[in-house]
C-alpha cells in the first residue's frame, strides 16, 4: 500500500533541464537567487546545478559577457506551468524584455523534459537552439547523467562533437547550489 502510493507519486514527477543566464547587475547573485526561487516553489526541487561559465554574447554582440549555468530539477508541474514559474522568476528578478537575444538580468530557458516534444509558440521542446550553443551545452553536460533515460546525454555529446572546439566560454566558478 505505502509502496504503491510512493511509486505513483514519483512517477508523476518529471525531470527537467533548465538553462540560466545573466549579464546585467550582480550576475552570480542573480543566478543563486533564481536557483533558490526555483527550489522554493512547492512543486519544483532542484536536483543538480552545473558549474558557472562566463561566455561571450552570441547573436547581439554589443552587450556585456554572460554568466551561464544549467540545472536539473524534478517537478510535478506540466511543461507550460513550469515555464510560467520560470518566467515569474525572471520577472521577480527584474528582467525587462526589450531586445531579443539582448541584455537581461535573468534568462531561464526550458531545454528538455523527459524527451517530450512540444511545438507551440509559447513553448517549444526540446529547446530549438540548445544544440548549437556552447553556452547551453557545456553547462548542461555537467548535470546530465550518463544513464539519463530519455536520450539527453547522447544529444549533448553529439551536439558538442558537431560544434568542434569550444570557444567564447570559460569556467567561472563552482556550482551555486545547494
Ligand atoms: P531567448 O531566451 O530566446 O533570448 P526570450 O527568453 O525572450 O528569448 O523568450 C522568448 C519566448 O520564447 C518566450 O515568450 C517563451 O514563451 C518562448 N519559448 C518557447 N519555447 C521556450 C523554451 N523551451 N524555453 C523558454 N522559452 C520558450
Ligand atoms: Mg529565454
Amino acid at each position: 500500500m505505502t509502496n504503491d502510493m510512493t511509486t505513483n507519486l514519483t512517477s508523476e514527477r518529471s525531470e527537467a533541464y533548465i538553462a540560466l543566464g545573466a549579464n546585467l547587475g550582480r550576475r552570480e547573485e542573480t543566478l543563486r537567487e533564481a536557483l533558490r526561487m526555483l527550489n522554493e516553489h512547492s512543486e519544483i526541487d532542484v536536483l543538480r546545478a552545473s558549474d558557472v561559465y562566463e561566455t561571450d554574447p552570441v547573436g547581439y554582440e554589443d552587450q556585456p559577457p554572460f554568466l551561464n549555468m544549467a540545472a536539473a530539477v524534478a517537478t510535478s508541474l506540466a511543461p507550460h506551468k513550469l515555464l510560467e514559474a520560470m518566467q515569474d522568476i525572471e520577472n521577480r528578478l527584474g528582467r525587462v524584455r526589450d531586445i531579443r537575444f539582448g541584455p537581461r538580468t535573468a534568462d531561464l530557458d526550458l531545454l528538455w523534459m523527459d524527451g517530450l516534444t512540444i511545438a507551440t509558440e509559447a513553448l517549444t521542446l526540446p529547446h530549438p537552439r540548445m544544440h548549437e550553443r556552447f553556452f547551453v551545452l557545456v553547462p548542461l553536460e555537467d548535470v546530465v547523467p550518463e544513464n539519463e533515460p530519455s536520450g539527453l546525454r547522447m544529444l549533448v555529446e553529439d551536439s558538442l562533437i558537431q560544434l568542434g572546439e569550444a570557444s567564447g566560454i570559460l569556467r567561472f566558478s563552482s556550482p551555486l547550489f545547494p
